[in-house]
């Protein structure tokens, strides 16, 4: 591996950063690495803030690789926290951070991540909030205890996870979700329809095609069906959006998302792109989106560190899209398209494990499993490969889904 001596600023440090800054040093890259982070807090991970965290606390258990960050040496990776990039100008390559220091870099790494979307009627109301730092899940966890009325604004994973949690602390929790199912944009219809019935006999009460149009003085939140819920908490989690006035600031396309391909690049040379903060083509999908998720940012992020450090060895990054959620018992892992032009389910639903396989034009598209992990962590491969493999063949229990992996491998390496 190369050691090309030049400067990688790397804006965030979230997975994305992180990950990108350890790589690049693991590779042997030999120039200067400085990572930028606005929040104060040493670097952690946002996964278990909707899960474990909540229950433990335990700030130090999420940490990122702080082996890695400790040092502080000009050989390792020098990170500069609680001071945001405020300025950024790419023919220059000078960056302003909000002390008034400025850093020159020769290739720059917007690692930026995405914010929560807000919710006009809840905003600046003291009692309601959003999940996506270690501080709101501090203050979530602070107010969050037996009798606690929790209304959940939205029934996406990070929704249904803090549902989940909410019943484990005994809090009375309403979710209301706008649409007239859970998980749109995440996991197909059935599945959604089994985490619904799994919360529901949890104990959440779940209003499904409502949603809060106005809260009165006594902190009731009212629905757009005149319904009233009591609430001491509302936490809005009804999607992110892209960190990216950065990179549009400096004329980098964008669109809720920075544009960049396999390595990466975006359309302002040197200057790249990881993470949430990005819009990448979809291998399954053909078409250009915003991945968001912790998979996501670890791999995209090492693929542009291995460009970084050895342009003409690295490959473009191309892995299927997954993602996995807890919610309570169950954990639900999903990789690819949550629809196709067929369907089939491989297990028992009721047995509580199973997996949903989606087909299109005769390939094998996506998966997504509730708990059960082993069968996931094989269809996805048969995801990734676009598997011709027939439902018939994939639903019988007696298939030997790794001796069908190995087949599709082979069949699937170019002669
Ligand atoms: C509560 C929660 C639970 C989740 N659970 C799962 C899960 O179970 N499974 C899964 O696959 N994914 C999950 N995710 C998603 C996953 O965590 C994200 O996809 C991943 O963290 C994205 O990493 P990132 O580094 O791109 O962005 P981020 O983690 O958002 O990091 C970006 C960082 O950049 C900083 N920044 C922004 N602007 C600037 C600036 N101008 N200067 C300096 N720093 C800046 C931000 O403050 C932030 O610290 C979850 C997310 C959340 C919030």
């Amino acid at each position: 591996m190369l050691s090309r001596a030049f400067h990688v600023v790397i804006v965030g440090a979230g997975m994305a950063g992180v990950s990108a800054a350890t790589r690049l040093r693991e590779l042997g890259f030999a120039g200067d690495v400085t990572l930028v982070s606005q929040e104060d807090e040493a670097p952690y991970d946002r996964p278990p803030l909707s899960k474990q965290f909540l229950l433990d606390g335990d700030a130090d258990a999420i940490l990122l690789q702080p082996e890695a960050l400790a040092v502080q040496a000009p050989a390792d990776i020098e990170l500069i926290r609680g001071n945001p990039v405020v300025a950024l100008d790419a023919r220059s390559r000078e960056l302003k951070l909000r002390d008034g220091r400025e850093l020159h870099w020769d290739r720059l790494v917007l690692a930026t991540g995405a914010r929560p979307r807000a919710l006009p009627a809840l905003a600046r109301l003291p009692h309601a909030q959003t999940l996506r730092t270690l501080e709101d899940a501090r203050a979530i966890r602070q107010t969050l205890m037996p009798g606690t009325r929790l209304l959940i604004v939205g029934g996406g994973p990070i929704g249904l996870e803090l549902a989940a949690m909410g019943v484990q602390f005994d809090a009375r929790v309403t979710l209301v979700e706008a649409a007239d199912r859970l998980m749109t944009r995440s996991a197909p219809a059935l599945i959604a329809e089994h985490l619904r019935r799994h919360h529901e006999d949890s104990g959440v009460d779940i209003r499904l095609g409502r949603s809060v149009v106005a809260v009165r003085d006594d902190g009731h939140a009212v629905f757009d069906d005149g319904a009233c819920v009591a609430a001491d908490l509302i936490v809005v989690g009804i999607g992110v959006q892209a960190n990216d006035e950065l990179a549009v600031q400096a004329g980098i396309a964008s669109d809720d998302g920075i544009f960049v391909d396999g390595f990466g690049r975006t359309t302002t040379p040197d200057v790249f792109a990881i993470g949430d903060v990005t819009r990448q083509r979809n291998p399954i999908t053909g078409r250009f989106e915003r991945i968001e998720t912790w998979s996501n940012a670890q791999g995209q992020a090492r693929a542009v560190a291995a460009y970084l450090a050895d342009p003409d060895s690295a490959a473009p990054y191309a892995d299927t899209p997954w993602f996995w959620s807890d919610q309570g018992e169950l954990r639900l892992q999903a990789a690819g398209a949550i629809a196709g032009d067929e369907q089939a389910v491989r297990g028992d639903p009721d047995s509580g494990r199973f997996s949903l396989i989606q087909w299109r034009d005769g390939r094998v598209v996506g998966v997504a499993a509730v708990n059960a992990a082993r069968d996931f962590q094989m269809l996805k491969r048969l995801v990734a490969a676009g598997s011709r493999l027939r439902p018939e063949v994939l639903v019988d229990p007696k298939a030997d889904l790794k001796s069908l992996v190995a087949a599709a491998a082979v069949s699937s390496t170019p002669a």
